[in-house]
């Protein structure tokens, strides 16, 4: 009856859909755990009407064109550049610092005799990140690294990964390098945008093929088995592809163990104001216990007399019902622990895992539609 089951829906699992239907003509089964489609990308009109990210804030950005076409088939872009200001002693500053930020943390004569040296020791429009910043040898481009380190990035980096910056994998504080130039987006990539409606009614188009069903709020576990290196589906060998976008522990029964994952906890709030905060998203990098604060209507450009908020707490995952693993903790343990379970699939010849619990990865939006795209085309 189908010749391809994909389990998840988010971007992974919706690109490799439209191209298993579309492209390759196949009949696919989209199995889908939550009441909806879309993964944490999934957005929402909210009581009061206004349209929220129900799983924090999603800019889509990237450099690659073939990624930013193949989307666009699918949703017309509002134009959009991200920025983020740090709220730092009752101060908003632009994150990533860059040469706008210097400027206002230094008093003038300081702060250009600084940007000077910053243009000469890495050239202007680099970007450093701040671990390698901490490593040069002048001691006034160190206090530079020392103010970025103690107020961008250590208390929020310990809520966010209960850990120092040094202590993670370097690309994920990598993410956000120090720029030297006095572009204050956070993203410079080519192409940045929210889809025009949302991003919902964009995976319902992806997912419209009249040769793709989507079954929601269905464990793939209940219909799929998986045994002797064989998948079963409706208790019958399936030999066509099957596409697993979940988390692969969890795939696996969890027999050697948890794959350990950061969780977010997101609290809504709603004010009957026109506006909460300068911008769209604002990183509390020294106090409180959330790690910012995103005010929809400036990341959509909705109009509406009252605004909402969401607050993100982030926790330990540990598996427990109702709680969500959202970012993979990159280090050699974990990605030992990974390898077992990625053998153990390897067995089955029909088995693809994409995604970030699937594949362990801090993927971007743009980076798990162009794997999705390459992986799936692949796929016979
Ligand atoms: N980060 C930070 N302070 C900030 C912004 C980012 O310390 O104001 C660090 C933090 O460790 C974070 C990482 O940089 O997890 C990557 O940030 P990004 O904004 O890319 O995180 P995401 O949006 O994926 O949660």
């Amino acid at each position: 009856m189908y010749d391809c089951i994909i389990i998840g829906s988010g971007f992974a699992g919706a690109v490799a859909a439209d191209i298993m239907a579309r492209e390759k003509g196949k009949k696919v089964l989209v199995l889908e755990q939550r009441s909806h489609i879309g993964g944490n990308c999934y957005d929402k009109k909210d009581e009061h009407g206004i349209l929220i990210h129900q799983y924090g804030p999603h800019i889509f950005h990237t450099f690659d064109r073939e990624v930013y076409e193949y989307l666009s088939r699918y949703t017309d872009w509002l134009d959009y550049s991200h920025e983020v200001l740090g709220y730092i002693d009752g101060q908003y500053l632009p994150v990533p610092f860059n040469l706008n930020t210097l400027h206002m943390v230094y008093q003038e004569d300081k702060a250009g005799e600084l940007e000077e040296k910053l243009i000469a020791a890495y050239g202007e429009g680099t970007k450093v990140p701040i671990l390698k910043l901490r490593e040069n040898e002048d001691s006034d481009i160190r206090d530079i690294a020392e103010f970025v380190y103690q107020n961008i990035f250590l208390k929020y980096t310990m809520k966010q990964w209960g850990k120092k910056p040094e202590e993670i994998d370097p690309a994920v504080t990598g993410r956000v390098p120090v720029l030297i130039s006095h572009d204050n987006r956070y993203f410079t990539d080519t192409y940045q945008g929210m889809p025009k409606d949302g991003y919902t009614p964009m995976f319902e188009k992806m997912l419209s093929h009249p040769q793709i069903e989507v079954r929601t709020g269905v464990d793939a576990m209940s219909v799929l088995r998986f045994d002797d290196y064989q998948i079963y589906f409706d208790n019958q060998k399936f030999e066509g592809p099957v596409i697993y976008t979940g988390a692969i522990d969890e795939l696996f029964g969890c027999r050697y163990g948890r794959l350990p994952y950061r969780g977010l906890d997101f609290r809504f709030e709603y004010y009957e104001q026109e506006e909460y905060q300068p911008k769209a998203v604002v990183n509390y990098t020294v106090s409180e216990d959330y790690t910012r604060i995103t005010e929809f209507k400036k990341l959509t450009g909705q109009t509406a007399d009252g605004t909402t908020i969401v607050k993100e707490y982030p926790y330990a995952y540990t598996g427990e019902q109702g709680q969500i693993p959202y970012y993979a903790i990159n280090d050699p343990e974990n990605q030992a622990l990974y390898d077992e379970y990625n053998k153990l699939a390897r067995n089955y010849g029909n088995l693809w895992l994409l995604g970030r619990l699937a594949e362990y990865k801090y993927y971007n939006i743009d980076a798990i539609v162009k794997r999705a795209l390459e992986l799936v085309r692949t796929i016979r």
